[in-house]
């Protein structure tokens, strides 16, 4: 259901279950469903559970434990995207009708060998081997032709950013040869399936935020707005997340840490707010939200356990 209002903010918080919420998913949820409430918009919920390996087993309902525990209320079902793989295949079909998909059967080690270009996020631009080799069967990788053009657009945190796809991320696999969709096609189908109209999350995804845009000009999609907030590092710059170990969000605590949380995007809470109930904190935090307050920076250090 596209937004048929184009005046109607509809936000969402999109976590994958991977694993428990931490203090930088704390930072997205509270800033996305701020952001959202104090505009009079709807608030979703989805499960980014499209990559079966990574999937921890009860971590999506923690999830949503979580979340109600720490006073958050969202609208209308919890979408699940493991539940819309036919609609992530009916998504590629119209791009390989439109020319704009190849298979692909090329190693990594392969493409590490031949690329000449590093990418944005580490690895290496596709140097294009199987671009014009027609393959189209199953069981190799779908790759999306990107635009030789530069593709630029207007952060309402981080500023513009402009990004050459063909330099510095390449053609991208949208499905890879084990069946499994990208991140990239889910995210981009999902968020125009429920009529996203304005996307709040953390600054590691601002680099795949070109390859979402142009996603969305091949399928034929409006743009949302982005903001992408700074992230929650550890004391040597590494994004806290389940990787490097970031503690479970802990519930008892849930008030000290949305304080925090709040402190954290700028916004000042009151200091005599330190011992203030959940539904205080959520009831100050609503009538005082300043997006503008949010530092414009992409990453910020933060305690493990912030107290
Ligand atoms: N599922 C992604 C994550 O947990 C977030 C995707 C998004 O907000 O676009 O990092």
């Amino acid at each position: 259901m596209p937004a048929s209002n184009p005046r109607l903010y509809r936000g969402r918080f999109a976590p994958s279950p991977t694993g428990a919420l931490h203090f930088g998913s704390l930072i997205a949820a509270t800033a996305s469903f701020l952001e959202a409430r104090s505009r009079g918009g709807e608030w979703l919920l989805r499960m980014e559970d499209i990559d079966t390996a990574r999937k921890v087993k009860g971590a999506a309902s923690d999830i949503l434990r979580t979340l109600e525990a720490f006073g958050f209320t969202w609208d209308g079902p919890v979408w699940v995207q493991s539940e819309r793989l036919a609609v992530y295949q009916a998504a590629l079909e119209r791009l390989r009708q439109a020319g704009m998909l190849y298979g692909c059967n090329c190693s990594r080690s392969q493409i590490a060998a031949t690329a000449k270009l590093r990418a944005v996020d580490g690895g290496w631009v596709y140097p294009g081997r199987c671009r014009e080799a027609g393959l189209t069967d199953h069981g190799v990788a779908q790759r999306l032709r990107v635009s030789a053009q530069p593709l630029g657009f207007i952060d309402r945190i981080q500023g513009e950013l402009r990004q050459h796809l063909a330099t510095e991320v390449g053609d991208f696999i949208l499905r890879r040869a084990d069946g499994l969709f990208a991140y990239q096609l889910a995210v981009v189908v999902d968020d125009a399936a429920q009529g996203i109209s304005d996307i709040v999350r953390g600054a590691d995804l601002l680099a795949s935020t070109p390859r979402q845009i142009w996603l969305q000009r091949c399928l034929g999609y409006s743009t949302p707005t982005y903001a992408h907030l700074p992230v929650a590092t550890n004391p040597v710059g590494e994004k806290w997340s389940k990787q490097t170990c970031a503690p479970a969000l802990d519930m008892g605590r849930a008030p000290q840490l949305l304080w925090q949380a709040l402190d954290f995007l700028g916004q000042q809470p009151l200091a005599q707010l330190r011992k203030a109930s959940l539904s205080e904190l959520w009831s100050w935090a609503l009538s005082h939200w300043s997006p503008e307050k949010i530092p414009r920076r992409p990453a910020i250090n933060a305690a493990a356990h912030p107290d």
